[in-house]
């Protein structure tokens, strides 16, 4: 007997289980299985993504539901769209030899009519995305009030991007006496007061040590000056010619800069966040898990469901304002019992919160300098040279090599080989004989105000910074305060900055300019019936907060915590604003090359697709700091993606 056996599962489950390969049951399969077949309970499991989740849900739900009755029976919430496809094609897979189960994936940004309609025909399992699920709900278009099982999976993610409010709703609909198992990988305290609010006496499993990260990944950090930033991720991304990887940024508007200037330096990238249009997103995605795509430059809500096998880097190309999230993103990598590496590129300024996260997962970094141009041409020439041996001929070539050894019996099979790798060679030694050293140079010139994203005015003083008796229990997040604000005060785009918002109140700066409009204005400004009351604060303007990261828990504080949660509810939609997957350029051929990465240059070489340095002596093809997307992209006030 097979330890999936042992766990009591159907027949029909294991021969799926076979055919999916899986040999063992993950340590959450194994805790939550048998509790949740044997018991009609509650429960509560604490779990990293990646540790085989939905099979821990998905298994014991397809084995519970009944199958010739085709209401609807299971609902399974989760935060994003990719996820909530994820779940239903794995539920689908699991249940392929259950008959009748029908399982339908509810989400937004594709027809509601055509899921209404797929639901209507009998779907005993909804895998639904909250808000799409309330809308739904809203409109009469689904019934849950007969159902025997919700989950809510990835609890935490869910309710930081702002679905709590649909969650409750959603659950009042549904009836008392169903089970609700709740999967999150960490229990903030949002999580745990809808655990206290909807369930009853909840089995309670916690898979690895809490918020401990996974024992696959190994973490490295390497510090630059924030300027090199862009030029160190190239440099990564040279170094590990086969790197496979989801590289993070903070907001949208980043995510796109980074992705677009990989793209136009010749390596195969694409950016995935909340302004692609969902059929662009489904691109870049089919292009990823196709490895078409090396490089996934993505925003932390977009890659949220990403579940891609064989991920070999996570590149923290700025760090993520909440602890968790590092969590999250490095369990992209380290999957199925593989090796990952998570890469963080810090700044000076940012370095304390490597031992925050150190603390939190438990591991440490390992302090890690960026190669130089030297090592990293070593490293191509080497990988260059197992790749000629590795190659596998197509006797087609045979034709050619009559006319091709006309060209080359003159040489000797040194000059032969010599000149064969400079071909590739060339290019980089050229591009990297050009190029600085810019590992470590953050040491000696520290400058506190190279955050990213940070207001560089107001670390000391200059600007003027206010508390205002407004906060999330008003149900603003700093977005939609800084659109209030320059609203009520008729204040432009920029205007109102480093809004930082808690429960009650919240604190955000302008200009002095406009001190006195702030002070006159808002002082006489009613929000539903209270009047709103701004004083000038003692608080210097949060940059002090945002260095010693002690303000508000996490590692971030200050301006940190107005960072984006909701992607998506604020930001402009951009249908079709080009520059997302540039299927273009990356739908090319994938081998060859020195690197075998890029798609740009065509043109001579080895194959000639590959990264940074293109064509001969190409610096000027190069990134060059001052009109890339160093410095000047970099947003100077917090912006709303
Ligand atoms: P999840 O945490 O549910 O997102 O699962 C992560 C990945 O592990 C998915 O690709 C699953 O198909 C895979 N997986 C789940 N359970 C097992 C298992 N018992 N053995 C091997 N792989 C698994």
């Amino acid at each position: 007997m097979n330890k999936f056996e042992q766990l009591g599962l159907s027949e029909s489950l294991l021969k799926a289980i076979l055919d999916l390969g899986f040999e063992n049951p993950t340590e959450v399969q194994e805790k939550a299985i048998p509790l949740l077949l044997e018991k009609d309970t509650d429960m509560v499991a604490l779990a990293q993504t990646g540790t085989g989740k939905t099979a821990a849900f998905g298994f014991p739900v397809i084995q519970k539901i009944d199958a010739n009755n085709r209401n609807t029976q299971a609902l399974i919430l989760s935060p994003t769209r990719e996820l909530c496809l994820q779940i239903t094609n794995e539920i689908k897979n699991y249940s392929k030899y259950e008959k009748g189960i029908n399982v339908v994936a509810v989400y937004g940004g594709a027809s509601i009519t055509d899921q209404a309609r797929d639901i209507k025909r009998g779907a005993q399992i909804i895998v639904a995305t909250p808000g799409r699920m309330q809308d739904m709900i809203n409109r009469g278009l689904v019934n849950i009030s007969q159902i025997n099982f919700c989950i809510l999976d990835e609890a935490d993610e869910m309710l930081n991007m702002g679905f709590y409010e649909d969650i409750v709703n959603i659950l009042s609909t549904t009836p008392d006496e169903k089970n609700t198992w709740l999967f999150s990988a960490t229990m903030p305290a949002e999580v745990a007061r809808i655990g206290k609010q909807f369930m009853k006496d909840p089995i309670e499993i916690t898979v690895g040590a809490k918020n401990s990260g996974s024992a696959t990944v190994s973490h490295e950090f390497y510090l630059v000056n924030a300027r090199d930033r862009y030029e160190a991720l190239k440099r990564l991304a040279d170094a590990n010619p086969d790197i496979f990887s989801v590289v993070f940024c903070r907001t949208k508007r980043d995510t796109q800069a980074v992705a677009e200037k990989l793209v136009e330096d010749g390596y195969s990238a694409a950016a995935l966040h909340g302004d692609l249009s969902q059929a662009q997103r489904d691109g870049v995605m089919k292009s990823f898990r196709g490895r078409q795509i090396q490089m996934l430059v993505a925003t932390d809500v977009a890659a949220r469901g990403i579940d891609v096998d064989n991920i070999t880097h996570v590149v923290n190309y700025q760090l993520p304002d909440e602890i968790e999230t590092y969590n999250h993103r490095s369990g992209r990598t380290g999957r199925a019992g593989k090796l990952g590496t998570s890469i963080v590129i810090v700044t000076k300024s940012e370095l304390r919160k490597i031992s925050s996260i150190e603390r939190i997962i438990k591991q440490k970094f390992e302090e890690k300098t960026i190669p130089s141009g030297i090592e990293i041409c070593e490293i191509q020439l080497l990988h260059l040279a197992n790749k000629i041996k590795d190659v596998e001929v197509d006797h087609e070539i045979d034709n050619y090599l009559p006319a091709i050894n006309n060209v080359l019996e003159a040489l000797s099979k040194e000059e032969l080989i010599k000149k064969m790798v400079s071909v590739e060679f060339n290019r980089f030694i050229n591009y990297y004989k050009k190029t600085r050293d810019i590992s470590n140079q953050a040491s000696g010139s520290e400058r506190r105000d190279d955050r990213d994203g940070a207001p560089r005015e107001n670390n000391n003083g200059g600007a003027t910074r206010y508390f205002v008796n407004i906060g999330s229990r008003d149900n603003f997040d700093w977005m939609s305060l800084k659109d209030y604000l320059k609203e009520t005060l008729d204040l432009g785009r920029d205007d109102v900055f480093k809004v930082d918002v808690k429960e009650g109140f919240s604190f955000f700066n302008t200009d002095p300019e406009h001190t006195d409009k702030v002070m006159e204005v808002l002082n006489n400004v009613q929000l539903e019936g209270r009047r709103i009351n701004v004083e000038i604060s003692k608080n210097d303007g949060g940059g002090r907060r945002d260095h010693n990261g002690r303000s508000s828990g996490g590692f971030g504080g200050g301006q940190r915590s107005s960072a984006p949660r909701r992607e998506g509810s604020f930001a402009p939609r951009r249908e079709g604003s080009g520059g997302g997957f540039r299927g273009d350029r990356n739908s090319a051929p994938r081998e060859g090359g020195f690197g075998g990465r890029s798609s740009a240059p065509r043109e001579g070489g080895f194959g000639g697709r590959s990264s940074a340095p293109r064509g001969e002596g190409s610096s000027d093809r190069a990134p060059r700091r001052s009109e890339s997307f160093g410095d000047s992209s970099r947003p100077r006030r917090p912006r709303k993606d």
